[in-house]
């Protein structure tokens, strides 16, 4: 996998991902979607909604705003308890999730089984049993031993809000502010990760509001109402997508873990007994989604959570191997009856279904899908970015993307810049860009035009040549394989649907 800096400067540099504001030195954690980005997140999203929505019968897509009544904070838990703890190092001034720290921490180790699972698989070669050696090698059991016991010693701490402890358990691991080397820290504190604003004008009248941390409350209170207006029966599901924000303590790894981002979500209304199948169901439903982009089963995995959030009965993240490692990209939660039970109580509205086959009145339980818009874009992006060695002993760099998710499908090339070549390129343009986001280069050589659209992630690349005005043939090159084949210009849509028509993939998943 691609280094990680080389995936921030070529975002950068091809036009998919800017600081924000960068004429002003640029704002921590946030960042912008240039010309290539907004096409490929806006891809990634149409993947989701039409899987998640049009695929699905019981499921309708909402709106919500991102302003919503402060009362719905206090309901869903987040002004009392969506707090992360945070120390600071006293010399650096750098200021760190405790609980990140320790993570960070148990990783090293992790990454010290990684090694002697290399050197074994090395010294065993094709005879070389990975689980056998993960489950009975001394060396092997005493690191995951010392992990195990650092995160249920964190995880107890964390529960019980014992601040202390985790100050402690840093200090007994002897662990160090990775920007002073020291072990200074202060006390461990609670901070909020919501964005307080104020709605009105005059000061004495303003509300005080907050901007949404996530989509989901948007749509607990809009439950009855989409339920009695779309005629919904439970089972059935609301999706919806849009910005959340969250005044991370420590955000960085790029569009990782930003201050303002993007969700995509999905709540699903359920009878009460049922959230434990509907659980499964949606975890496989969900991986099915990812592994449908082809980007290699081994790179997901799922993580059960042990500590749950005190409105859930279960809880998984599918994980991504990004290139610091497997971490959270989606999160599939069962949220028992919690959310909209609390919305009742703190608006005395009713947030009832009234089921005919059970003959009686419940309040819904909820399996939800969240992930991450732009966590999605980085595992897309840091997976497909490649440094390639070719059979000449040169060397390219080519974004694999899924095709069905590249910002540009098609790059129509004339050989050369003369005798009727551009005007026949410009006709097969207009007649493709009905269906394909399809683009006209001219400039340069033809070699570094293929250059430069294996660098943006386009999958097909026609090339118009003088055999093209005799006989209404052009070469189509393909990104991945590099392959040049003579097509017929009348055939050429027919060729391009098999690989790019989004039907074909969302089959995969059904
Ligand atoms: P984390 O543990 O990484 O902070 P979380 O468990 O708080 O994430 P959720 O509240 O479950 O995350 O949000 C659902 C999804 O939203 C996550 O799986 C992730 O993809 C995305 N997400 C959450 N916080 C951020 C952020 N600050 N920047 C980008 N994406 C985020």
């Amino acid at each position: 996998m691609t280094d990680f800096k080389k995936i921030i400067s070529h975002a950068k540099e091809y036009g998919f991902v800017f600081p924000s504001s960068e004429i002003y030195d640029g704002l921590s954690a946030v960042y912008d979607y240039a010309q290539n980005g907004a096409a490929l997140k806006k891809n990634i999203r149409d993947y989701w909604w039409k899987a998640m929505v049009q695929l699905h019968g019981n499921i309708v897509g909402i709106d919500a705003a991102i302003f919503m009544h402060p009362t719905t904070w206090k309901a869903s838990g987040h002004v009392d308890a969506f707090n992360d703890p945070l120390i600071d190092n006293k010399d650096s001034k750098k200021r760190y999730r405790a609980d990140v720290l320790v993570e960070d921490y148990c990783a090293k180790i992790e990454s010290k089984i990684d090694k002697e699972v290399a050197k074994a698989q090395k010294r065993f070669g094709e005879t070389f049993d990975k689980k056998q050696f993960l489950a009975t090698n001394p060396r092997v059991l005493g690191y995951q031993e010392k992990i195990d016991a650092i995160l249920k010693r964190l995880g107890k701490s964390l529960e019980k809000e014992d601040l202390q402890d985790v100050k402690d358990l840093i200090e007994e691991l002897e662990i160090v502010c990775p920007e002073s080397g020291s072990r200074n820290w202060t006390d461990v504190k609670q901070f909020n990760l919501m964005f307080g604003t104020k709605l009105g004008a005059s000061a004495d009248s303003a509300m005080d509001l907050y901007l949404r941390p996530e989509t989901a409350q948007g749509i607990f209170v809009n439950f009855l109402n989409v339920q009695k207006t779309g005629r919904m029966k439970v089972p059935f599901g609301i999706a919806q997508t849009g910005k959340a924000f969250r005044n991370e303590i420590v955000a960085r790894q790029f569009i990782f873990r930003m201050r303002e981002f993007e969700q995509m979500e999905m709540q699903f209304f359920v009878p009460p007994g049922t959230q434990k199948e509907w659980y499964e169901q949606w975890k496989a439903t969900r991986l099915k989604w990812h592994l449908s982009l082809g980007m290699g089963e081994k790179n997901y995995r799922f993580h059960n959570h042990e500590k749950l959030a005190h409105y859930a009965d279960a809880a998984a993240d599918i994980e991504f191997k990004f290139p610091f490692g497997f971490k959270e990209l989606e999160g599939i939660h069962s949220r028992t009856d919690f959310d909209l039970g609390s919305h009742e109580k703190y608006s005395g509205k009713k947030l009832q279904y009234f089921d005919p086959e059970r003959n009686e009145n419940y309040v819904p339980y909820v399996v939800e899908t969240s992930i991450g818009l732009d966590r999605m874009f980085l595992a897309v992006f840091s997976w497909a970015l490649r440094e390639e060695t070719l059979d000449d002993g040169s060397s390219r760099t080519v974004l694999k993307l899924p095709s069905v998710l590249a910002p540009t499908k098609l790059a129509v090339l004339p050989l050369v810049k003369k005798d009727g070549l551009p005007e026949l390129a410009h006709q097969i343009v207009d007649s493709l860009k009905w269906e394909y986001a399809t683009s006209y280069d001219e400039k340069d050589a033809v070699g570094r035009r293929y250059r430069r659209q294996d660098a943006l992630g386009t999958p097909f690349c026609v090339t118009v040549d003088h055999q093209s005005l005799e006989d209404n043939t052009v070469t189509l090159r393909d990104r991945d394989t590099m392959e040049q084949v003579r097509v017929k210009i009348d055939e050429l849509h027919h060729t391009l649907d098999a690989k790019l028509n989004i039907k074909h993939w969302l089959q995969k998943i059904q």
